[in-house]
């Protein structure tokens, strides 16, 4: 029987994580594919059949797909709400990558198919209060989702449930709430809060210039997810018989941005004068997941990501300074 196991988007920040997994689970056939050179994968892996491909293009994911048995569809043009703000039709774009990889996995004869989408397909309506409960997964209707990026995941999502439901191909679907942790971008404008509060907080150690700017009044609120649970949170979903349904995949932890600066500060032991850029990009006042059905026997999974903020940050902080200092620590056994 066939084992070989496709990451697209292995060459980001979760998909090469995804990829060290599967490794360390002792999967000998993976298949990892990114758009961008190998040099500038946060991780590579010798030991899996590396490919630069464009997933826009039907072709190329056929090629990806071939002989497949799953396949994990972590490939989007994406980045932190810098990014997603002022790109939205790049976003949009990513829906030829999910639609040429289901229509590719469906005529390869792939058994599994996982979709990453994301907290961003949740209404805007009910995230207007910093004091947000959590999103509920039927939340998601009647949509409103964020501009661009959240659209094109909503779409997505609901093309992977049909193609289930009419082509008998079994998707997968998890709604990331922001993910951290090392071996992600930190800087070049597609970062995220998390990796660039670090990155800043080391900025303004190093310069000895004691000031950090916040994008908004720093009283909007998000969960953060440390990646180790993310990646153990898509082993769970991607294998479970119940989860037919778009799931949440995230943190319950609520914090303001003011609160993880001063997580950050804490790790770093300094603390800085805080300036307010009110015409940045902040995105939704208020987002959290609720974990209920993630939790629940009912579901099968009976489980939700649990790792402390302050214990990731922890460890994120300590990898984007040893990259910003000059001891790199990228994965690169080619
Ligand atoms: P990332 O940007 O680090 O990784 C995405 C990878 O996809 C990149 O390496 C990029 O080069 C690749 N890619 C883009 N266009 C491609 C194309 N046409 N062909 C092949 N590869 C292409 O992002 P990430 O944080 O690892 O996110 C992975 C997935 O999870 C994405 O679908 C993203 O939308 C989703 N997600 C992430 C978060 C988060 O907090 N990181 C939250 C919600 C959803």
């Amino acid at each position: 029987m066939r084992s070989k196991i496709l990451v697209t988007g292995a060459g980001g920040f979760i998909g090469g994580h995804l990829v060290a997994e599967l490794l360390r689970k002792g999967h000998k056939d993976v298949r990892a594919v990114d758009i961008k050179p190998l040099n500038e994968w946060h991780q590579c892996f010798s030991q899996v059949e590396n490919l630069q491909l464009d997933l826009r293009e039907k072709a190329a994911c056929e090629q990806s797909a071939r002989g497949v048995q799953q396949a994990y569809n972590l490939a989007a043009d994406m980045g932190g709400m810098g990014f997603i703000e002022n790109n939205k039709g790049l976003c949009m774009l990513s829906v030829l990558i999910n639609t040429h990889l289901l229509m590719a996995a469906h005529a390869a004869g792939v058994k599994r198919y996982f979709y990453a989408s994301s907290a961003c397909v949740y209404a805007a309506d009910k995230q207007t209060d910093p004091n947000v409960t959590g999103l509920k997964e039927s939340d998601a209707y009647p949509a409103m989702p964020e501009d661009g990026y959240g659209w094109e995941k909503l779409f997505s999502e609901r093309m992977c449930r049909h193609f289930m439901e009419d082509f008998g191909l079994v998707t997968r679907v998890a709604r990331f709430h922001n993910v951290y942790g090392p071996h992600g971008t930190y800087d070049g404008g597609r970062e995220k809060a998390p990796a660039a509060i670090c990155r800043k907080v080391i900025q303004a150690k190093l310069s000895g210039k004691n000031e950090i700017e916040i994008w908004g009044n720093g009283e909007q609120t998000r969960s953060f997810m440390f990646i180790d649970d993310c990646i153990k949170g898509i082993d769970l979903i991607m294998h479970s018989d119940k989860v037919t349904f778009p799931i949440n995949l995230g943190s319950a932890e609520k914090v303001s941005i003011n609160q993880l600066v001063d997580i950050v500060e804490d790790i770093a032991d300094i603390k800085l004068k805080r300036s307010y850029n009110l015409s940045a990009p902040k995105g939704v006042n208020g987002r959290n997941s609720d974990n209920t059905i993630i939790k629940s026997r009912n579901a099968g999974l009976d489980w939700e990501p649990s790792i402390p903020l302050r214990t990731g940050m922890k460890k994120t902080y300590e990898w984007i300074c040893r990259e910003m200092t000059g001891r790199k620590t990228k994965t690169h056994r080619l």
